[in-house]
């Protein structure tokens, strides 16, 4: 059989350090094709194109400066031409983008290819929760399996030791993708419940702007360690309400989980946006552009996202934490109402 060609769809923080993970592996399996496609949003930098710095320096100065690129990464600005003969497809673009990524390759993805996503965030549409895992399945009717655990693009890059998670429905799919992704310091485990390991990812981005609300607040770690814990519960009973399959309490304990959460809310641009979203006056919108140089924040958005579902279902009540960071962060609600939101939680009543 011809061996699989890779391509990854998204070249930010993210993206970059795993086209970082998938090239240098490649080199040694013999399932997957020796040269990797990385789609690139082209975008003029110091006066050059991305993808011109990326194939000539091997480097993505914008979105992960200091990190060489294995030479078998090349980057493409045309996304219908980076997948065309894809065997192996890896989602990971802020999730704002997914709907026009997948209107742009839709009908153009081989149909026996198979899928990952890593972007963390869901959708709302009119029957309520849309994962983006499903939204690419449904636009290029392919299998997609996804991968979320407490992995700070930049420490992985550097090669330090964490763990991740891969949901997959198809289990052979899933131990494809780990072969690809694994190595000696960021280790894989792969559980079916992806459904719910895909809403863990998204939803601790909005615990996360919590937790960083805490720290410009100066409430301390006990405060943080509450907003944590009654983040997991909301996160819990999100997806047992929400999830169309079988939810397992396990994979909360899985890094996609606890481990993640713990990450994302002591580290993380959602968190140190979120604290001097508290010490200045500035907007979310003006911090994101001056902090992070064309990074995304997903916590924000998904807050949108959550809020509309919850309200839908009137289950505004039951979820005070995501309900009020969601406030916090789009109706000008004073940061210190979250206290109250705490104190009333209905974990206590
Ligand atoms: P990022 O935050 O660095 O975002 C920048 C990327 O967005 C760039 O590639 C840019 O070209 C692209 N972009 C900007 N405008 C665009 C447009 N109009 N259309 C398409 N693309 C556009 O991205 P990232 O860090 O790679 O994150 C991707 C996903 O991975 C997110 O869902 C994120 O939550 C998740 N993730 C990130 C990290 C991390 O530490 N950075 C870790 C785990 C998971
Ligand atoms: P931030 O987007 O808040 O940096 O979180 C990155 C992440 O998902 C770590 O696992
Ligand atoms: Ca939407």
């Amino acid at each position: 059989i011809a061996p699989l060609k890779v391509c990854i769809v998204g070249s930010g923080n993210w993206g970059t350090v795993i086209a970082k993970i998938i090239g240098n592996n490649v080199k040694t399996l013999q399932k997957f094709a020796p040269t990797v496609k990385m789609w690139v949003f082209e975008e003029v930098v110091n006066g050059r194109k991305l993808t011109d710095i990326i194939n000539n320096d091997h480097e993505n100065v914008k979105y992960l400066p200091g990190h060489k690129l294995p030479e078998n990464v090349v980057a493409i600005s045309s996304l219908s031409e980076a997948v065309q003969d894809a065997g192996v497809l890896v989602f990971v673009t802020p999730h704002q983008y997914i709907h026009k990524v997948c209107d742009e390759i839709s009908g153009r993805v081989p149909k026996e290819a198979l899928g990952i996503t890593l972007i963390k965030g869901i959708d709302e549409g009119p029957e309520g929760l849309k994962l983006i895992s499903d939204i690419i399945r449904e636009k290029t009717g392919i299998d997609i399996s996804v991968l979320m655990g407490a992995n700070h693009a930049c420490e992985v890059a550097a090669g330090k030791f964490c763990e991740t998670t891969i949901g997959s429905k198809v289990r052979e799919n899933g131990l494809l993708f780990k072969e690809l992704l694994q190595t000696p310091s960021f280790r894989i485990t792969v559980v079916e419940d992806s459904d719910t390991v895909e809403l863990c990812g998204a939803l601790k981005n909005i615990v996360a702007m919590g937790a960083g609300f805490c720290d410009g607040l100066r409430y301390g770690d006990n405060t943080k360690a509450a907003i944590i814990r009654l983040g997991l519960m909301e996160m819990i009973s999100f997806a047992r309400i929400f999830c169309k399959n079988q939810v397992s309490t396990a994979t909360f304990l899985e890094s996609c989980g606890v481990a993640d959460l713990i990450t994302t809310c002591f580290g993380g641009r959602n968190r140190r946006v979120a604290e001097a979203f508290v010490r200045t006056n500035k907007t979310l919108e003006e911090l994101e552009e001056e902090m992070l140089n064309g990074q995304k924040l997903q916590g924000p958005p998904t807050s949108v996202e959550v809020y509309r579902i919850l309200k839908q279902k009137g289950l505004v009540d039951k979820f005070p934490l995501f309900t009020v960071i969601y406030q916090i962060c789009y109706e000008g609600k004073p940061v210190q109402e979250m206290l109250p939101c705490l104190q009333n939680h209905p974990e206590h009543m």
